[in-house]
């Protein structure tokens, strides 16, 4: 084989390399930023479902308590379109759990 030849297989197989690990660190990536959006999408649902959450506000600031519940319906339909399951706490689901 000659040293031209040689020195070009050498070139492509860096680059072949270099490829390979660039994919594993996106496939990591992607693993790592899906786990983390999940975390995220099932502490503001936590919040949003917050069962005590009527209980706790007794005063008579209604304007405030219906512009927080404006925001906190916003926050679960924007949830929702994402494609979280507010039931199951899942980014996965796409309301299979409603079917059983
Ligand atoms: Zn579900």
């Amino acid at each position: 084989m000659s040293a031209a030849l040689e020195r070009v297989i050498a070139e492509q197989q860096a680059e072949i390399d270099r490829l390979r690990k660039q994919q594993i660190q996106r496939q990591e990536y992607s693993v790592k930023d899906f786990e983390a959006k999940e975390e995220i999408f099932t502490r503001a649902a936590q919040m949003v479902d917050w069962y005590k959450l009527r209980e706790c506000w007794k005063d008579d600031k209604k304007q405030e308590w219906s512009t927080f519940m404006t925001m906190r319906n916003d926050l679960r339909i924007a949830l929702v379109e994402y494609g979280y399951c507010i039931c199951c706490k899942s980014l996965t689901c796409a309301g299979e759990c409603h079917d059983s």
